[in-house]
């Protein structure tokens, strides 16, 4: 590195404070200084392969030119305007597409800024359906263990089972977990261990159906407790379980909207239409913050009435921003497009090929793909986020121009749409040649 970006990065750590990361300890951080397709450049001139689609936002490669000339566009337009009184055209034709795009009749959409707000949102929705309906006895909540929704209170808890926010776990509302089956390809017990978690399901709603405002769940895939998979049967099974009862369901569809799952979104695949859907990572194509959470017009119409105490009293200073919405009407089309949808095949199928250097490896296990995303776990003593593993993997592959970065023992690619077939076979070879030379197999 040159002496202006030693001075650069010695600046980053005067002032800046990174998220989820412990500077003490940490790696400096590498300051990056443009992205084209699935490469980011370095200031020092390396070139790294994106294999999580940083932080999962990007779907077409980095400074997509078909987005940026969208955002350049609007910004010459109109850049922002309070939403509350005022629409504008950017806004206004989103919500037609996403209408389109979306199952069923979720045709109402509500802006905000990320994903935790859009969890926000939802929560927020669902509990002031019903006590508008009057029936405000429906309170509980019931989320899946291991879910993650966000850093907001709210969203922390609903997360709680994840246990990556017990700093703050005083300040939590209480929410009903359920058993989250987590089965992957060619596991053997899938059907055994959904069957044990809609047991377990059937007899909280036994007793607590009539108290239970709604579900919230990452449906198909949890992201960030380590990509843990279910089938489509299950998800379908515990919502038709709800439905019964009248309960709602809200997908956080944050991380696998989009086409992560190979779908456009993970209830087409599954095949339901929930009552909330939350969307935002991939939304403006990894350009800029912008989530919608949309709900079915049944939802809305309940927040109707003479009386301002039935309208939803929620909102944010960049509400629909004009620039985000214009980014995002061009990741829609982009994502309609031939090209697109058909690298949600090829992509599977490289993972499939890919995770064929790895399925051998006694010291690996769960082999498993959803769409576009393939992980598997490394067998280790210390399993979970914060397994010592996890540091050493990091910088394996970050010596290899790789950024694939292990959520603890759990290695995953979710790259964007744009990467290669060999580009998607290098990774998993580096994460074979990795368990090899890291995590040997126990004698
Ligand atoms: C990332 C994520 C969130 C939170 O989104 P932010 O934009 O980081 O606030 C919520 N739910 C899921 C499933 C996510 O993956």
């Amino acid at each position: 590195m040159n002496e202006e970006l030693e001075r650069l990065v010695e600046l980053d750590k005067k002032h800046v404070w990174h998220p989820f990361t412990q500077a003490q300890t940490a790696p400096d951080p590498v300051p990056i200084e443009r992205g084209e397709g699935v490469v980011l450049h370095t200031a020092d001139g390396r070139q790294i392969i994106d294999y999580i689609s940083s932080w999962w936002v990007n779907l077409y490669g980095h400074a997509h030119p078909r987005v940026s000339a969208a955002i350049a566009e609007q910004a010459s337009q109109l850049e922002q305007v309070i939403f509350a009184g005022f629409t504008h055209r950017p806004a206004i034709r989103l919500a037609e597409k996403l209408a389109e795009l979306l199952p069923g009749d979720l045709s109402r959409v509500f802006y905000s800024d990320n994903g935790s707000t859009a969890v926000e949102v939802g929560l927020k929705m669902a509990y002031q359906y019903w006590a508008n309906k009057g029936q405000s006895q429906r309170k509980r909540f019931l989320t899946f263990d291991g879910a993650y929704h966000g850093d907001t209170v709210g969203a922390m808890s609903a997360g709680v089972s994840s246990r990556m926010f017990d700093a703050w776990k005083e300040l939590f509302f209480t929410v009903d977990v359920l058993d989250y089956p987590n089965t992957w390809e060619n596991d053997a017990r899938c059907e055994e261990k959904e069957a044990r978690a809609l047991k377990l399901l059937d007899d909280f709603l036994d007793r607590h159906a009539q108290e239970t405002c709604a579900l919230i769940m990452e449906p198909l895939v949890q992201g960030a407790s380590g990509i843990r998979m279910v089938r489509p049967e299950f998800v379908k099974a515990v919502v038709e379980r709800l439905r019964e009862h009248g309960i709602l369901v809200i997908f956080d569809e944050v991380m696998t909207g989009f086409g992560r799952t190979g779908s456009n979104f993970a209830c087409e695949k599954i095949g339901v239409v929930p009552d909330i859907i939350c969307l935002s990572k991939g939304l403006t194509a990894g350009f800029l913050p912008l989530s919608v959470t949309v709900a079915r017009e049944e939802i809305y119409r309940e927040f109707l009435g003479e009386s301002f105490d039935r309208a939803f009293c929620h909102g944010h200073s960049f509400t629909a921003n004009p620039l985000g919405c214009a980014a995002a009407l061009a990741s829609m089309e982009l994502l309609q497009s031939e090209e697109v949808r058909q690298s949600f095949k090829r992509i599977e199928k490289a993972h499939d090929r890919g995770l064929d250097y790895l399925r051998d490896l006694k010291q690996t296990t769960a082999h498993r793909i959803c769409g576009t995303i393939g992980a598997f776990d490394a067998v280790v003593d210390d399993g979970g986020y914060t397994s010592s593993l996890g540091n050493d993997l990091k910088r394996w592959f970050w010596d290899r121009n790789m950024l694939l970065r292990p959520l603890g023992n759990v290695v995953y690619q979710l790259p964007p749409y744009v990467i290669t077939d060999e580009q998607i076979d290098l990774g998993w070879k580096a994460a074979a040649e990795a368990m090899i030379k890291l995590n040997p197999p126990k004698a």
